[in-house]
């Protein structure tokens, strides 16, 4: 007792707002898939901060690319311009595949802005009369935490004493594209949707949902915009979720992963034919596209591609998904995901609980449901490392 992670532990919790319940770790380092607690401590990390830290803890040409900006030029607004700004926004249409993009800094602010496209897009392009466009969003969604973000949740923590929420939501089963067509009107403006629901608990959407909304998205006028905001940037096996299914959206919002695990950067994509309802003054932010972080996300991105995260995502998915399902481990009903984005449901609500054995055997991962685990390591993961987790995984379980 008394010991530095408790003294740390107890000092967060006495001066920070109660909008957190951590497990019982405090993190002094990390390095790869590996952190430490400031006693010395080992722990895999299982859970890679939702996603955010998918090229592992302190990847160093991530970090070097930090050092070496910060040593030259780190912030200018957008009043000027700056030299990191064209290069970054360049290599990630590249990489999208897109005509434009839009860099903000958090995952819940990239989202904002996509709703500010799609209902600036519906009145000056579509031609909703003004004040009608509508969204639609699915049921279990996460989206981030701000007021546009939270009016389109299910989730009663999530939402309650914060109203009044934003007007013109639709809400729809996920993965019925049926229910999602008999939800649109002619004051659509687009369709908000998780290609897999990370925070909702990894739910995998049938195999030809996607396929189904775009036909319906095309057919009706309305914008398709996928929240890749988790399952981008290798996440699921490929670099975008929405290559598992033929498609491309009409939106995509990307963070998370793009900040290389060091800084908050996130960033909007579309072709031309909706960016450019965004013409000088109608948005912004003081910190989108500065020089530190394009030069993280270019680092990030180009870590991705020349260390084959992506692939290394798919096979690894594929080896700790089919090991954990013939383990069979008791109290466990199903595994599902993709790639590295999985969810163990459990027969009873003890997702917490098993956390937290989990964590006392030195793997860190997090409920996302009280019946759901899910697992997101770094993409960086070897298989002897997976087979290490499945050892202490086992352990837990049997
Ligand atoms: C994490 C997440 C967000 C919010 O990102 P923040 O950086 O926490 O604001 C939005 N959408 C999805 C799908 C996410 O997983």
């Amino acid at each position: 007792m008394g010991s530095e992670s408790e003294r740390l532990m107890e000092l967060a919790e006495k001066w920070c707002a109660r909008n957190y319940e951590p497990l019982p770790v405090c993190i002094s380092k990390g390095e790869g898939v590996y952190v430490w607690d400031p006693e010395g401590r080992k722990y895999m990390d299982m859970l890679s901060a939702y996603s955010a830290m998918s090229h592992g803890h302190r990847h160093p040409k991530i970090v070097k690319a930090l050092i070496e900006q910060a040593g030259r030029s780190t912030l200018t607004s957008r009043a000027f311009h700056n030299d990191m700004l064209g290069p970054f926004l360049e290599k990630l249409c590249a990489l999208t595949r897109f005509e434009k993009a839009l860099p903000m800094n958090t995952g819940a602010e990239a989202v904002e802005t996509a709703l500010k496209a799609m209902r600036k897009w519906a009145y000056e392009v579509k031609g909703v009369p003004d004040g009608r466009a509508r969204i639609i969003a699915a049921a279990n969604n996460f989206h981030g935490r701000t007021i546009a973000a939270i009016s389109m949740s299910t989730s009663d923590t999530t939402k309650k004493s914060f109203g009044p929420l934003l007007p013109g939501i639709d809400i729809v089963p996920f993965g019925d594209a049926a229910a999602l067509e008999a939800a649109i009107t002619e004051d659509t403006a687009g369709v908000l949707l998780e290609p897999i629901q990370g925070e909702g608990g990894v739910v995998v959407p049938p195999d030809d949902y996607l396929a189904r909304v775009r036909e319906i998205c095309d057919k009706r006028s309305v914008l398709l915009c996928l929240d890749e905001i988790q399952t981008g940037l290798g996440r699921t096996g490929k670099m975008f979720c929405f290559e598992h299914y033929g498609i491309r959206p009409d939106i995509v919002t990307l963070g998370k992963a793009l900040g290389g695990g060091v800084l908050p950067v996130s960033a909007v994509c579309a072709n031309e034919n909706v960016m450019r309802v965004f013409t000088h003054g109608t948005h912004g932010s003081t910190f989108g596209g500065n020089p530190l972080a394009a030069a993280v996300a270019i680092a990030a991105m180009d870590a991705l591609r020349d260390e084959k995260m992506v692939e290394n995502s798919s096979i690894m998915g594929e080896f700790f998904m089919s090991s954990l399902r013939e383990l069979k481990l008791p109290g466990v009903s199903l595994v599902r995901g993709k790639g590295l984005l999985v969810g163990v449901v459990l027969e009873k609500p003890v997702a917490h609980d098993k956390s937290l054995e989990l964590l006392d055997a030195g793997l860190l991962a997090k409920d996302a449901r009280p019946d759901i685990i899910r697992f997101a390591p770094p993409l960086i993961i070897t298989k002897d490392q997976i087979e290490e987790a499945l050892g202490i995984i086992v352990k837990v379980f049997k």
